[in-house]
Parts: structure tokens; sequence; C-alpha cells
């Protein structure tokens, strides 16, 4: 038996090990099985070229639990170490890329930016177990061998009788790692990790229910049968060409990557890119609610179907943090900080790439189809619409197939809508102005009015709208968007005639002094207004870029800081054609115009949704008496 001591510079590595890594214990199962797989795989070559005559067969690698021997064993049938290799492979290289990982990271492993913990590898077992063996043939015909090490720079390693060729890990679980040694806990793990490895994972076994013969009695029960509990299903989808795949097996896939989730996918992207770096993945456009956040964090981020982490901020745009499914790529640097990922150069490419992708794919969804594009709208807009603020490729690419509904459902592209509007709604410098509301409840008075002198009204409601349409404002020199209850609306749109006031002016003058006397002055500006006299007799409205930029502070965003809290400030027009501003101007008695005023107002506020809490309580009451 050979004994000897591991050459490292690094005096203490088992210490550092366990401590550096302390939060990220789980991953040692996820090295192992990675070495299993490679091992396999690389048989699986030399068989290919005619290197050995050892069969392949259809190997497995299975893990295995003696929780009264306290142990863990990781078996695979895969091309196995000689005596020679073990000390090369596991004393120097595995060591020695152990001591690099933990030089390069141990100022940076406290910082939860680090993604994986990936290259720590084979010692990475020392983190749960105070003493490793590993029990090895090679494929070569040479003796089997057996390694010993406990935890310290000291190892043994002797001739062993293993007969099949492969490797077998034995790990003796320290006593403050039990949870290893739960079956519940491993099944967790294995399927965290390796649900997609491309080589068979056995763990335990299970039972299957058979199906019963065609001619058996109805009360009959099924057979069960006992079948290896395999953990992984090695060949994914996302592992395929688009052409072998049906939009089922897309569908399909989905379901395997979230059993819990009821809902099916509204259209799926296949990743696929060998040069200038490797890519592969597929992503789902779930159905999105208004809320953002909920929804971010399901994607999974692969490496070689090993799964690494489902944070990938940083790797994909944030817009494409709310899709789903799987990117699996070698080529993301994964023992960094995630300030360092965003600057790296691959990186950048693979971002822009997926946001390319998912632009090309909108764009040919809504080519090859409009109709069904336009009913998916809702559910996906907030990703378009967020993307378009956050990515200006992105937002150039949209315009091609973003939409904008009207409240009647009817759907434009900005080139379509611009043709549409374009005679009806510009201001007195030709500037277009697009209307839009963002409630057709609460707006439902505006929408109607504007809908009655022919404007087209948008339904835009996503909670980021403000910003966007700030956005488009500054790309799109020659339009304005103006909320329906705007002040702007009525003055801002050219029209052919101007309506005549039957008010003169001194009455406006007087009217408007009766007006201010009731009226709080910081919260109203009063203007005289002469509007149909079929029209509201007092119509509240908020100017657009006062309203704008309160919704910008709330929903948070560029520049939008130190302009402090805006005040509530509104206009109100007084139509001076409508019949009861006549009989107000005409009223003698100064206590009874007040009440007229009064009452009006709260009635314009009550239609506006701003009368609330003890005010709409004393104004029903009010009400009441009036009508008794
Ligand atoms: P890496 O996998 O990145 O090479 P590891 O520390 O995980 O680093 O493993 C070191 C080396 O030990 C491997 O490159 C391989 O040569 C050898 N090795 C580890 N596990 C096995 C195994 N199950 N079968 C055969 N060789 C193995
Ligand atoms: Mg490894």
């Amino acid at each position: 038996m050979a004994t000897g001591k591991i050459n490292v510079s690094v005096e203490n590595i088992f210490p550092l090990i366990k401590k550096f890594l302390y939060s990220d214990h789980e991953i040692f199962l996820r090295e192992l099985i990675s070495n299993a797989t490679d091992a396999t795989l690389k048989l699986k070559h030399l068989t290919d070229i005619g290197e050995t005559d050892v069969k392949y067969g259809d190997p497995v690698i299975e893990v295995k639990i003696d929780k009264e021997g306290k142990k863990l064993h990781v078996i695979d049938q895969g091309v196995g170490m000689t005596k020679e290799e073990v000390e090369k492979y596991i004393n120097e290289v595995a060591f020695s890329g152990a001591e690099e990982f933990l030089e390069k990271y141990k100022d940076s492993a406290q910082d939860s930016g680090i993604i994986g913990h990936f290259g720590l590898g084979f010692y990475s077992a020392f983190m749960v177990a105070n003493k490793v063996e590993i029990l090895t043939k090679s494929y070569k015909d040479e003796p089997a061998a057996h390694w010993v090490c406990e935890g310290t720079t000291e190892f043994t390693l002797e001739d062993a009788d293993k007969k099949e060729h492969g490797t077998e890990i034995i790990l003796h679980i320290n006593d403050d790692e039990k949870e290893f040694l739960e079956e519940n806990r491993i099944q967790e793990l294995l399927t965290k990790y390796n649900k997609f490895m491309p080589i068979p994972i056995k763990f335990g076994t299970r039972e299957e229910t058979l199906p019963l013969p065609e001619d058996a009695p109805e009360d009959a029960k099924p057979e069960t049968k006992t079948v290896d509990n395999i953990i992984n299903n090695p060949s994914p989808a996302w592992t395929k060409q688009p052409t072998d795949l049906k939009d089922e097996d897309y569908k399909g896939f989905y379901r395997e990557l979230y059993p819990m989730q009821f809902e099916e996918p509204l259209f799926h992207i296949h990743l696929n890119v060998d040069y200038p770096f490797n890519l592969t993945g597929i992503l789902y456009f779930p159905k999105m609610t208004q809320d953002m956040n909920i929804q971010k964090d399901k994607i999974q981020l692969y490496q070689n179907q090993v799964f690494v982490t489902d944070n990938v901020e940083g790797i994909v745009p944030e817009f494409l943090t709310m899709l789903r499914g799987v990117i699996d790529s070698p080529d993301i640097p994964l023992n960094v900080s995630r300030s360092y990922l965003q600057a790296d150069g691959a990186v950048k490419k693979i971002s822009s790439y997926i946001t390319r992708k998912v632009a090309d794919k909108l764009k040919s969804l809504f080519n090859n189809n409009r109709e069904d594009f336009e009913q998916k709208w809702n559910d996906i807009k907030i990703v378009i619409e967020y993307g378009m603020l956050s990515e200006d490729k992105f937002y150039e690419k949209a315009q091609k197939f973003a939409l904008y509904p009207t409240v009647d459902n009817e759907y434009y592209t900005f080139d379509e809508l611009q043709e549409k509007i374009k005679d009806n709604q510009t201001d007195k410098d030709g500037k277009l102005v697009v209307l839009y509301a963002s409630n057709q409840d609460e707006q439902h008075s505006y929408i109607e009015a504007a809908k009655a002198k022919g404007y087209k009204v948008l339904l835009l409601d996503s909670p980021i709208v403000s910003h966007l349409l700030q956005k488009m404002e500054g790309e799109k020199e020659n339009t304005s968007f103006v909320r329906v209850d705007s002040d702007q609306v009525d003055n801002l749109i050219k029209k052919d005639e101007e309506k005549v006031s039957k008010l003169s002016d001194e009455e406006k003058e007087k009217l408007k002094e009766d007006f201010e006397k009731v009226i709080p002055k910081e919260k109203y500006t009063v203007q005289m207004e002469a509007m149909d006299s079929d029209a509201a007799p007092l119509l509240i409205t908020q100017p657009e870029f006062m309203r704008r930029m309160k919704e910008m502070q709330q929903t948070g965003g560029g520049g939008m800081f130190g302009m402090g809290n805006m005040p509530e400030m509104y206009n109100l027009a007084v139509n001076t054609n409508h019949p009861l501003i006549s009989e107000i101007l005409n009223t003698k008695t100064a206590k009874k115009q007040e009440r007229l005023i009064k009452h009006s107002l709260d009635l314009a506020r009550l239609s506006q949704n701003l009368l609330k809490g003890e005010e709409l309580t004393n104004f029903v009451k009010r009400s009441y008496e009036m009508v008794k």
C-alpha cells in the first residue's frame, strides 16, 4: 500500500473549502455527477472511435444512500482510473484545480455576486464528508485502485479488486451534514441540478403500475412492478434540432420544466448558435400579469445540461427575465461577479443575440398571423413595452410589431395609426395628437366626448406607459400623446370652427371671480370655455405633463428623482354655454350661488373619481336633503 502527502502550497486546503463555500455545500453532488458523466461520455467516445474493445452498453450513474453507514455513494460505469491516473488527476490536477479556485475567489466568495461555483470539482466532496474513498477501475487492463483521504493532505492508495470498469466515490458524511443522508434531500438536489443531464441517473427504485390486460375482469387490481427510479431526461428538447420538434413537444417540455404551472405558454423561441459563442435553449412567453416582479427568475441557466442557476440577471436583458425556459451555454463565465459579467464581451454578445431572436420571433408571429398576435397582445405587451423602453435596438425592431389598441379593440401599428389620424388629429403646428385612455371606466365620459368628435382613443394601460410615451415623444418628434382627461385635448387639436360663447367678456370675468371666491386656488385653475351646451357644465382635467411626471415618479425611473412631491393641480373648465352656468351667474344671493358652485364642483369631481372619504359622505347627505 502506498501512502503519500498531497503537494499543495495552500497548506490547509480542507478547512478553506469548508469555510468558503459554506452556503453552497449542496453543489458537491452536482460536481460528482458531472465527473461521473464526463467519465461515461469519455468511454462512449473511445468506443465510438474504436479505441477500446470494452462494450459501452447502457451505462447509468447510480446514487445510493447508506444511512446506517452514514455514507453516500456515486457510482459510474465510465472510463475509470488506473493508480497512476488517480495520482495524477486526483492528487495533482484536482487538487491544484481546487487550490487555484480558492486562491482566485477567496475574496469574492463571500460576495453574493458569485453565480455557481464551477471549478471546485472533486474536492467539493470535502465540504460535506470527513473521509472520501475512490474505488476505481480503468477500462484499460489494469488493476483497480482504492484511494482514501480523511480531509487532511495525507492519503492512501492501494490495489483493489473491483472487476467492472468505472468509478465509485464514497463519501463519509459529516455529522453536521446529515441532511445529505436524507432521501428527500438527495432527490431534491438531483432534480434541481441533474434533471436534464445526458447520462441516466438512478436513485433507488419506484413502483410502476402495469396496464391491465384487455380481457381482465372488471374488479381486477393492476399489478405493480419495481423499476429503477431514473431522475433525468437525458435528451431534453433544447438539445434537439428545431426541425425535429413539433409544437406539442415544446409544450411538453414546458410542463417538464414547470410541473406546477397549469397555464400553457403563448409561444416559444428556440435558440441555437454555435458561432461566435455556443448557446442553445428555449424561451417561452407565458401569460403576463401586470405585476412584473413576481414573474422573474423563471429562466434556468445550464452549462452542458448541468443546472447552474435560475438567476440570469446580467446574461439576459432585464425585460426578458420575465420569460421562462432554459438557456444552455458553456461560454458564460460563472465564477465572476455580476458586474464583471455585464462587462464581459461574450456575455454582451449573448444578450444582444437573445434580444434579436426574440424581436425576430415577435415579428414573424405578427406577420404570419396578425389576428392571433392581436389576441395575445394583452398578455405580452408588458414585456414588449418594457423592452422598447429599456433597449434601443429592441425599440427599433418593435416598430414593426408593437401594437396600439383603441378603446374599441382595433389594433394599429404606429404607422397605421398615424395614417388614420393625420388629417383629423393635429395641433396648430401640424403636430400629431395621439389621444389615449388608461382606464376605460374611470375616463368613460372623456372617452365618449373624444369619440363623439371623431377622434381615435387608444387604450394604453400598462404601468410603465407614461415612461414609454415620454420616450416615444423623444423619438418621434412630430407626435404628442395626450390622455383624454387632460386639459390639452380640446385646446390642442386644431378645429375648423371656433365655438362662440353666449356670455360677454364682462360676464365671463364676473363668473370667474365668483368661482374663485368659492374654489381653492391652490388646487384649481379656473378657465372659462365655450363648449357645447349639452356638454358638462364643469370639467375637471389634469395637465398631461403634470400627471405624467407624477406617474413616472411613482413607477420609478430615469431622471425623475429630485423633483420632489408634485402638488395635485387641476384645471376647472367652466362651460359658458351651459344653462346651469348662466343660472349661477344670475343668482343674486351669495349663499345660494356658493351652494350651487360647490355642489356642481362635487359632481364634476365625482365623475372624475376625485370625491372621496368624508367629502363624499357629506355630498351624499346633502344630495338626499335636496331630493327630499
Ligand atoms: P474537472 O472535472 O474540472 O477536470 P475535478 O476536480 O472534478 O476537475 O476532477 C479532476 C479529474 O479527476 C478529472 O478531470 C478526471 O480526470 C478525474 N476524475 C474525477 N472523477 C472521475 C470519475 N468519476 N471517473 C474518472 N475520472 C474522474
Ligand atoms: Mg469535475
